[in-house]
């Protein structure tokens, strides 16, 4: 059976065409042409509301709103911002464009943050961001606990996570704030953009005035207005906007969250399943009161040596799937050796060990069971292959 292109998105959906000609045909894209209701406006008031949080400011990208998170919380010029080191190079890079400077916290095979690790590096942080990275939860109840008594504030990076549970609380309502992508491979896709929320009017209104609301552009924002006008002036114009045609684009995807997020599950569950069979393969289970909104799948190669996963990857390849080992293929951005660009890069033994045996296939929302049984079954034979002496690749 062949297997579809798994990049391939879903169509969008059809109520924004309408919009989007009405958008052309006007030519009002910029948000803040119009008096009020203008999309992103609309989207912002939204997306707060699906949430549950109150205030959300729609970016172009989740770094931007990383970004001027790290920017709103006001941090003084080389703080110091821990993120886990399993993420991907746009997180550390929103730092250093922050005038901070990262801090790597080791991760576990599980892919979720080292908990010792982050105790012992704490002391010597001023921020945190929680890079829910493949949309898998670090222990939020531990992190939350230690940062609060440390009074640290946390930005969680939910660009991978949107609809995921945790406890029955929102990710990316847990931090102080939470930042999300409109990617195209996130689970909404406008091709680019970002939305973060919080419930703290002060460090949305400064974000909001950093995203490029110059003048009084901020009265089309509904934050209390008061917490507004001291900061009239005092920040600089970063100029991180969405345009209209971007929320056209997102808004009548919003009502299709919670089917793609229960397909995605069901699909992740479905082949987590089937290639649990395999001694050599490892699906780490998702952690106690975490319900997950995956649309990929990482799984760990066991008892394999460094030859055995190149030939697992070169068959999988043979039959369609493209897998990407994070720390074996080229170049991957979300391998912390490759983050060249941060001053004295540490070594995190631990990541670096999970990072070479952790592959990522994506398994986009709308692949049907037949499809995600001869995905399965592929990566199963191609670990078959790399295993098996006789059937060694190459040879
Ligand atoms: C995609 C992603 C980002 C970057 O999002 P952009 O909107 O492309 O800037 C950051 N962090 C994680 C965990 C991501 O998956």
């Amino acid at each position: 059976m062949s297997l579809p292109d798994m990049h391939s998105a879903e169509p969008i959906p059809a109520a924004a065409r309408q919009e989007i000609d009405r958008l052309l045909t006007s030519g009002d894209l910029f948000r803040y042409t119009a008096p009020e209701g203008s999309p992103v406006s609309l989207l912002e008031a939204e997306f707060a509301e699906l949430m549950g949080s109150k205030f959300a400011l729609a970016v172009s990208s989740c770094s931007a709103a990383l970004f001027l998170s790290l920017k709103a919380l006001d941090l003084p010029r080389d703080a110091r911002v821990m993120i886990p080191g399993f993420t991907f190079a746009a997180v550390p890079s929103s730092i250093l464009h922050a005038d901070c400077l990262p801090v790597l916290c080791e991760v576990d095979d599980n892919y979720r943050v080292n908990i010792d690790d982050f105790v012992e590096k704490l002391p010597s942080v001023q921020a945190v961001i929680i890079s829910h990275m493949r949309g898998h939860t670090s222990d939020m109840d531990a992190i939350m606990t230690l940062c609060s008594a440390a009074s640290i504030p946390v930005i969680e990076d939910a660009a991978h996570s949107l609809g995921t549970l945790w406890n029955g609380r929102k990710i990316g309502t847990i931090g102080t704030i939470g930042c999300f992508s409109f990617q195209s491979y996130k689970m909404i896709n406008a091709g680019e953009g970002g939305i973060m929320i919080t419930d703290d009017a002060d460090l949305v209104a400064r974000a909001i005035i950093m995203s490029g609301a110059y003048e009084h552009n901020w009265k089309k924002h509904p934050v209390l207005q008061d917490a507004f006008a001291k900061h009239q002036n005092q920040w600089p114009l970063y100029n991180l906007r969405m345009s209209n045609l971007s929320a056209a684009v997102i808004r009548p995807q919003l009502p299709h969250l919670a089917q793609r997020v229960k397909d995605g599950r069901y699909n992740h569950d479905h082949v987590a399943a089937l290639l649990d069979q395999s001694p050599h393969i490892d699906v780490p289970s998702p952690l106690h009161g975490e319900v997950r909104a995956p649309d990929s799948i990482q799984f760990n190669l066991i008892d394999m040596s460094d030859t055995q996963v190149d030939s697992f990857v070169a068959a999988a390849a043979d039959a369609g799937i493209k897998v990407q080992v994070f720390g074996a293929s080229t170049d991957n951005a979300r391998a912390f050796w490759n983050w060249q660009f941060i001053p004295d890069l540490p070594e995190l033994p631990k990541t670096r060990a999970m990072l070479m045996r952790a592959c990522d296939v994506r398994l986009p929302v709308h692949l049907p069971t037949g499809t995600l049984d001869a995905v399965a079954e592929a990566l199963l034979s191609a670990v078959d292959t790399a295993t098996t002496p006789m059937k060694a690749y190459g040879t």
